[in-house]
């Protein structure tokens, strides 16, 4: 049986994004609000696809590859916390369209591959704690920043030595939409 892998498609953020969600997430939240989840991890998820074989890595990168969407901007201007999944969560008001046609693509090519993948309508985030199971309180004024995702990528999760780090495998551009 060949290795399985543990991998999702995401968007990054930019650099300057993740310093101003980091130093945002210092100024608002307690330290014991949870586990924080480092800088260089935080993204926002665009289909998770479990644990996988060789063979339906290489048949999702494929299709990654014909899909032919544009760039788009997510206005960073939500925020929440869902105690169940213990997750403090930046977010979006106004999902654009590209963002939830890219999501729901991916999603159903995972799902074609065998790729369970649960019920819940998208809600696109990016987390800032885990395992925040005691009440959390989220500031009536949320920062209003633009993620401008010009690409998204295959990432390998990877679970070593107690911490998780991902490891990007290959993007893919989401090229600018000349209007
Ligand atoms: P850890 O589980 O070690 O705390 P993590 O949740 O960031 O770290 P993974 O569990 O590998 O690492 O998840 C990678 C990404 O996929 C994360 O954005 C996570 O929220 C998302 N994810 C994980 N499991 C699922 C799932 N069953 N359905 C949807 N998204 C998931
Ligand atoms: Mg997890």
């Amino acid at each position: 049986m060949s290795a399985q892998r543990r991998l999702f498609f995401a968007l990054s953020l930019p650099p300057e994004l993740q310093k101003q969600v980091v130093q945002w997430r210092a100024d608002t939240f307690p330290a014991d609000t949870g586990r924080l989840i480092a800088a260089a991890n935080l993204h926002l998820t665009l289909a998770f696809l479990g644990e996988v074989s060789a063979q339906k890595e290489a048949a999702l990168r494929s299709v990654a590859g014909r899909i032919d969407a544009k760039g788009f901007t997510v206005q960073i201007d939500d925020a929440g916390h869902w105690p169940g999944a213990g997750v403090v969560w930046l977010g979006t008001r106004r999902a654009p369209r590209a963002l939830l046609q890219l999501a729901d693509v991916l999603r159903s090519h995972a799902a074609r591959n065998g790729c369970y993948q649960n019920t819940l309508p998208f809600h696109p985030h990016i987390s800032l704690f885990r395992a925040a199971t005691r009440p959390v309180a989220i500031p009536p004024a949320t920062p209003d920043w633009a993620l401008q995702a010009k690409e998204f990528g295959l990432y390998q999760s990877i679970y070593e030595r107690g911490r998780t780090r991902y490891s990007l495998l290959q993007s893919w551009p989401l090229p600018v939409l000349l209007t």
